[in-house]
């Protein structure tokens, strides 16, 4: 991918190569390998309790289903879930599962989104109110699809918005700047 020289500014964090691997593989639309890739990142993660673990594991999750192993996928995605779960991180947990359940049910895979469901109303607790995590007045500001730095897919209700216009990479922490 074509990065502009420069972007990279004094202090932003070392990008691991391992997690920009995952991601070309993912771009590459080479499935099973990248499937791989995250479950290798999200096992070191998942060993050291890291702040990456779920989005990981749901990552490694997502890969296994595109790649046609749905079951394996599946334990993936509910593992990645639960951890957002055991971790108190109830906006994260909705966002997430809201948005696998729409890729599965786009995919035809009605069954499995609603395996989802169940986890999420099972999980939530009560009078949970849902934010969908956009900075105020600048719930137009359109973030780039992927990180220009470790190439993750990037989610307006994701992120952490540091100021009006730059969000953090949950993936390599990265400043990314939204249009
Ligand atoms: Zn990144």
């Amino acid at each position: 991918m074509f990065r502009r020289k420069g972007f990279i500014r004094p202090g932003d964090p070392d990008i691991p190569p391992a997690l920009r691997r995952a991601n070309e593989l993912m771009a590459n639309g080479d499935y099973p390998a990248a499937a791989q890739a995250f479950e290798d990142l999200a096992r070191g993660a998942v060993g050291r309790n890291g702040p990456r673990a779920p989005l990981l594991l749901i990552q490694a999750g997502r890969m296994r289903i595109l790649a046609g192993q749905v079951p394996l996928g599946m334990t993936h995605l509910q593992q990645g879930l639960g951890l957002f779960a055991a971790r108190g991180q109830w906006q994260r947990l909705n966002n997430n599962a809201q948005r696998l359940m729409a890729q599965l049910t786009q995919r035809g895979l009605v069954e499995e989104a609603r395996q989802i469901e169940t986890i999420l109303k099972a999980s939530l607790p009560l009078g949970f109110v849902p934010n969908r995590g956009l900075a105020p007045e600048k719930g137009k500001r359109i973030l780039p699809a992927t990180c220009p730095g470790c190439g993750g897919p990037l989610h307006g209700d994701e992120v952490e918005w540091t100021d009006e216009i730059t969000a953090e990479c949950p993936y390599c922490s990265r400043a990314v700047r939204a249009e």
